[in-house]
């Protein structure tokens, strides 16, 4: 989807500072940080909402687990903690529709979130 920020991201067309890619995932930073460890995690293919993933999706949602716990290890957050999120819709909090997982990390963070 050629009107899509993340496919852009993936693509290269649209720079972001990558943390590490593979086949089927990117990893980047956010560009508007909420906490001192703030990454995205998106998957190559576009999958508007958690609600539109599909059984062939469940290997690279599951690499987005991976990946997420990776890029935690690298930003160097993994032993004290991070949070893993997944926006969905408008209640969830979703401003860009193309499945990513948020890596938070850095700092103590509030739950339950706002
Ligand atoms: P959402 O609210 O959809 O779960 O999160 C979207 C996230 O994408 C936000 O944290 C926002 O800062 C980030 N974001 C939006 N556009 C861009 C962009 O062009 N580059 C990067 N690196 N992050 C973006
Ligand atoms: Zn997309």
């Amino acid at each position: 989807m050629t009107d899509c920020i993340f496919c852009r991201i993936a693509s290269r067309e649209v720079p972001a500072q990558v943390i590490f890619e593979t086949d089927s995932v990117v990893a980047f930073h956010d560009l508007n940080p909420q906490a001192p460890v703030h990454a995205l995690v998106i998957p190559r293919r576009h999958i508007d909402t958690l609600n539109d993933a599909q059984e062939p999706d469940r290997d690279v949602l599951g690499e987005l687990m991976l990946a997420g716990a990776e890029v935690a290890r690298r930003l160097g957050c993994a032993e004290t903690g991070y949070r893993a999120v997944v926006n969905c819709n408008q209640d969830g909090g979703q401003a860009v529709y193309h499945v990513h997982l948020h890596i938070l990390g850095g700092r103590r963070l509030g739950w339950p979130p706002g």
